[in-house]
């Protein structure tokens, strides 16, 4: 019975997905069918049909995240390295933080993604940096400027597909098709030489139909809220043309009709006002009644005055206001059919969004790459990972001076062992060569002279004392946790980072784990290491193992204070 189920269920969700995607099914998503994201697949699908009765046109096929394409990170890493979010909360002293100077949100969030699941392929990478060489040595990039009239396309296009774009949406993307001209120029420059910035450049070479349809259609600053009018261009439809003229209009009408009033009756106080409550009406001040004709029909008493209305102001009032209402409509009418016809377009919208998003992330990349002198990643086949005079992209730019420092990682040398007093420098360098090897994967240069790296499948780090006693482990706990899955993880590959581990222990205990996971990692997972430690006997003891290299945090002495020169020597 539960096998018949199951089967009925994988019909179920190809079904849905046929219906959703032409020509989509699950061997052509990559999941056969007993793949187990496939019930995943098909409550999303059921979630969205139910939502929004249908399948919004800018909405792609599902497809299977291989963990492998990404160089992988768990969570409490991410958090540890500080690369979207600090460990005090906010973003300012964070990797994101420090790198995001885009110029539209798309580009920012775009950014944050490549930070969190950086590409761990080495071609991908390479077409990036291609990129923001070739932007760098540019002469002229002021065309790079025009992404500054660009809006959140991302945004802006998923609302475009469920077709609840709001008229700023619309007026944002015609901003950004305006400009799309000017960058494809600028992208020509390199014509078919740099790949990434060609594949930019095709895509972005808009279909013409759909900017000349919104300047057509859409009003120079279109009102918020469509209910309120102003949103459609004047010219564009004759009719609500036509209707907007009554009511433009009426001010100059009522003006005549209350001279022509004042004259036939002598009332020199006589005016027409309007009133939310009692509509139109001709007002006579008290002093004046005397004078007021009898087929003036009255419509209310003021303190000071009456307010009075005739045969032909209740015409002009029933035109006017039939005028605007109808106005209103026509406005919704043609509003709605602008959306549904850019609707037609919305795949090459979404394709248009992330090259965009591409294209303002690698601009960020050379300017940040030029103004902090950064330097291109060399990348080879075995995993190594060797930096000459490197910087912490973080903390160079909130100090004075800041001491560059060397690390060579690799098969014959896997392990660095680093001591040295507090404020030393032990994990910033820790820390900064680990956000060498991620901002290298990203496509992006790196604070550093020289950097050359091997491949990679995981960045994991053991930094920090943080409890979690909300889902009951203690600080010792949450650190024993994190090793363990370095242990069981760590591969060659793999970078290891581990800061003062065993200090939430007895000093015995703490020192006998450390040299547990250190001798483990060095010897079977044989990972690229490094290992931060305040017990010196442990390093003591390990002095002349081979593979492993023994630096300590330099200082200077003044009369009187510590120098902490955040220099590294060799030795314990
Ligand atoms: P502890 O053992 O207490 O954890 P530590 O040796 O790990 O200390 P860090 O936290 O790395 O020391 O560094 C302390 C401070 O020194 C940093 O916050 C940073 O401001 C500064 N610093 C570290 N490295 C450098 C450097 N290379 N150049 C300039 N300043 C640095």
């Amino acid at each position: 019975v539960a096998a018949a189920g199951a089967e009925e269920r994988v019909a179920e969700v190809a079904r849905m997905l046929a219906m959703s995607f032409e020509g989509a099914t699950p061997a052509a998503i990559g999941m056969h069918p007993g793949h187990g994201a496939l019930a995943a697949v098909g409550a999303l699908l059921h979630y969205v049909r139910s939502t929004q009765t249908t399948i919004p046109g800018h909405l792609s096929w599902p497809s299977l995240e291989q963990p492998e394409r990404f160089l992988s990170m768990d969570v409490s890493s991410r958090r540890n390295l500080e690369l979207v979010e600090g460990l005090q909360g906010g973003v300012a002293k964070t990797l994101w933080g420090v790198l995001d100077d885009c110029s539209t949100a798309s580009g920012s969030r775009l950014l944050k993604r490549w930070i969190c699941f950086p590409e761990n392929s080495q071609i991908e990478t390479r077409h990036r940096l291609d990129a923001v060489d070739a932007l760098m040595t540019c002469p002229d990039t002021s065309w790079l400027d025009a992404l500054q009239w660009c809006g959140d396309m991302e945004r802006v296009v998923a609302r475009i597909g469920l077709q609840t774009a709001k008229p700023k949406d619309l007026a944002s993307l015609r901003s950004t098709l305006s400009v799309l001209g000017t960058l494809t120029t600028g992208l020509q420059l390199y014509g078919d030489k740099v790949m990434r910035l060609e594949s930019i450049g095709r895509t972005l070479a808009a279909p013409p139909a759909i900017l000349a349809m919104l300047e057509s259609a859409l009003a120079e600053s279109p009102r918020t809220f469509l209910r309120d009018g102003g949103v459609i261009a004047t010219g564009f439809d004759a009719e609500l043309d036509e209707c907007r003229a009554l009511t433009d209009n009426a001010d100059g009408v009522l003006s005549a009709m209350a001279a022509k009033e004042r004259d036939a009756t002598g009332i020199s106080t006589l005016k027409i006002e309007y009133n939310r409550n009692s509509g139109y009406c001709i007002e006579v001040s008290k002093g004046q009644l005397d004078k007021v004709p009898p087929h003036y029909q009255r419509k209310q008493s003021l303190k000071n005055a009456e307010r009075y209305t005739i045969a032909e102001l209740r015409d002009f009032e029933n035109k006017v206001l039939t005028a605007v209402d109808r106005g209103l409509k026509r406005e919704k009418v043609l509003y709605e059919q602008l959306l549904k016809d850019l609707q037609r377009h919305v795949v090459w919208l979404v394709s248009m969004g992330q090259a965009l998003s591409q294209l303002d992330v690698l601009a960020c990349f050379a300017r940040q790459s030029a103004a902090w002198n950064y330097t291109r990643p060399v990348f080879v086949d075995q995993p190594t990972l060797q930096v000459k005079a490197g910087r912490h992209p973080v903390v160079e730019r909130h100090t004075k001076k800041y001491q560059d420092n060397d690390v060579v990682l690799g098969a014959e040398q896997r392990t660095y062992v680093i001591t040295g007093p507090n404020m030393g420098g032990k994990s910033t360098l820790m820390r900064q060569t680990a956000l060498m090897a991620r901002t290298a994967y990203m496509g992006c240069r790196v604070p550093a002279a020289e950097v050359t790296v091997g491949p990679m499948d995981a960045i994991c780090t053991r930094i920090g004392a943080s409890d979690d006693v909300a889902s009951g482990r203690s600080t010792f706990m949450v650190e024993m946790e994190e090793a363990a899955n370095i242990l069981t993880k760590a591969t060659p590959r793999t970078l290891a980072v581990l800061d003062e581990i065993g200090r939430g222990t007895s000093s015995l205990e703490g020192a006998a784990l450390a040299q547990a996971v250190l001798e483990h990692l060095h010897t079977h997972s044989q990972c690229m290491t490094f290992f931060a430690t305040h017990y010196r006997e442990l390093a003591l003891g390990l002095l002349g193992t081979k593979g492993m290299r023994f630096v300590h945090a330099l200082t200077d002495e003044e009369p009187g204070r510590v120098i902490f020169t955040h220099a590294m020597g060799e030795g314990i």
